[in-house]
């Protein structure tokens, strides 16, 4: 029976964005999808600050801008909020089609040396206390492969989520949103916009140059799942809501989606782990699922590998649950907001008025638009520091080695010490857990989202998901190695 360190079930963004961490980290990964090939469908059309952060942080956005087209506004609720003034290297959404993004994940994750396997379906697992035996289906006939973790990123419907006994409670779809990939012989002048009218509203996006998706919501109607929309009945209906079709024609993809919103009960069975809509599913209000999923990944990949390689305790992968589960359960929370703010009527219309007015104050358009773009997260620490648990921001540095922004001394997806101030040695003995860089700052205030300015601090212990364990402003860095004995304490009182 062949054997490797995890079995990834799915190889949309969630499932190769972690094998791509995974190998970066030198597991051996094998990720199964149930599909023959890829399909190519372009689902997902935007891209967040936040997430375009992390690819940063792994030196995987390049190719990605270069595909993409930034666009400086997110929405609320189809209210246009503007990012551009929002304190990251990208205040902008890059439209960007989810098939790309998966391109360039998948590329990646073959360089790196995962292994994709199509019409791979996995059947069912059995787990002990030392390793999943995972079932894998497919014209090959089934076969059996052992691993030390299983993680279910096979979508919505997840097969490991269902084998792993695991809820998915929520609510029920409302409403229907349809869209369609499109070629447009009357192209209208503007190449975003959306308009509210009736029982609905549509949306035009401009996609690529010649190509649009075209949105309608339809707050009268709940489309089952199953049910098949074609090209004629997308049209249909955009032109029952829109009053025109702007010459729509040459369809991509036509497909159809509800509000229903549900979230994993736990994120966790032993050795089985769930991560993106595996996890999670609700409205594309925002553009936020493909996000969260890849952002899951950022926080599961790095903890599989510390505890795999006996660099942390096994209690690290608790923390999964503990900080990604409130992530996507106000993601729900704001889909659902989202949703009911998009309903038709006057009394919504008032409503609405009254959002819109209130999105003029930049306080309330930061609160939001950090929220969409996952921005402003913060994971719980033991630290009071105002940046502990929130992402660092990427500054430019100078170091003995040259110039570096933060973010790309994140690559090798190690935890980072970086000393900004304080010279005295410090003690080195868990070298072997952090890569220690001192540095000075160009800027002597750091902006973070969420909190405004703060003094460039001293001492900053970086997790590999760029996200801030400890910091300090004091040039002796008290505590720290305090912090840094506990942790070596509890690695070598573990049994693995
Ligand atoms: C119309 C639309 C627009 C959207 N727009 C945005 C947006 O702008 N921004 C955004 O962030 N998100 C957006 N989303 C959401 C985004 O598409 C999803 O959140 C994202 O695809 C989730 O990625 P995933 O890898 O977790 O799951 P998926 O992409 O669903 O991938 C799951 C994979 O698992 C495979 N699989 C299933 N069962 C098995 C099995 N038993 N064994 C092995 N493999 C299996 C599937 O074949 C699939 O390849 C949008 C969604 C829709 C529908």
């Amino acid at each position: 029976m062949d054997a490797t360190d995890v079995v990834i079930a799915g190889a949309g963004p969630t499932g190769l964005m972690l094998a791509c961490e995974l190998r970066i980290l030198g597991l051996e990964v094998t990720i199964l999808d149930a599909l023959p090939a890829r399909t190519g469908e372009s689902r997902a059309g935007g891209m967040h600050a936040r997430t375009m952060e992390i690819l940063d942080q792994r030196g995987m956005l390049d190719g990605m801008l270069a595909q993409g087209r930034p666009l400086q506004v997110g929405h609320f609720a189809g209210i246009p909020l503007d990012f551009s003034d929002f304190p990251t290297r990208y205040p902008f959404t890059l439209v960007i089609p989810q098939s790309l993004i998966e391109t360039e994940l998948e590329n990646r994750a073959k360089e790196l040396g995962a292994t994709v396997a199509w019409d791979s379906p996995v059947l069912g697992f059995r787990q002990d206390g030392s390793e999943v035996e995972v079932e894998v289906g497919g014209a090959q006939g089934i076969r059996r492969l052992r691993a030390a973790y299983l993680v279910g990123c096979d979508g919505g419907r997840s097969t490991v989520r269902r084998l792993a006994g695991i809820a998915f409670a929520g609510t029920d779809a409302t409403m229907t949103g349809m869209l369609a990939d499109v070629e447009l012989a009357e192209p209208p002048a503007q190449p975003f916009f959306s308009h509210r009218r009736g029982a609905g509203d549509f949306s035009v996006v401009q996609l690529q140059p010649g190509w649009y998706r075209l949105l309608v919501q339809r707050h009268d109607r709940v489309l089952g799942r199953g049910t098949e929309l074609s090209f004629a009945d997308f049209r249909a209906n955009f032109r029952e809501i829109a009053g025109e079709d702007f010459g729509m024609h040459s369809p991509r993809w036509v497909s159809h989606y509800g509000d229903a919103a549900r979230q994993a009960g736990r994120y966790r069975a032993g050795r089985v782990f769930l991560a993106g809509d595996a996890a999670h599913i609700h409205y594309p209000a925002g553009g936020q699922g493909l996000n969260l999923g890849v952002q899951d990944a950022v926080n599961l990949g790095w903890k599989l590998a510390a505890v795999l390689r006996a660099d942390a305790p096994g209690s690290l992968l608790d923390t999964y649950q503990a900080e990604r589960h409130p992530v996507a359960a106000r993601v729900l929370h704001n889909t659902r907001a989202q949703t009911a703010l998009g309903r038709s009527g006057p009394h919504t219309d008032a409503l609405r008025d009254i959002m819109s007015e209130l999105i003029t104050s930049d306080e309330i358009r930061h609160r939001l638009g950090l929220m969409i773009t996952a921005l402003d997260i913060r994971y719980a620490t033991g630290c009071d520091h105002p940046l502990a648990g929130r992402r660092i921001p990427d500054a430019d540095l100078v170091t003995a080695a040259g110039p570096a922004r933060v973010h790309e001394l994140l690559r090798p997806a190690r935890p980072l010490l970086l000393r900004l101030a304080g010279t005295e040695p410090l003690d080195t003995d868990w070298n072997r857990h952090v890569e220690v860089v001192t540095a000075r700052s160009h800027a002597s205030r750091w902006t973070i989202p969420g909190v405004g300015d703060i003094p460039t601090p001293a001492t900053v212990l970086i997790r590999p998901d760029g996200y801030t364990a400890w910091a300090t402003d004091h040039p002796e860095a008290d505590g720290l190695a305090e912090l840094l004995r506990d942790w070596t304490d509890a690695v070598a009182a573990q049994t693995y």
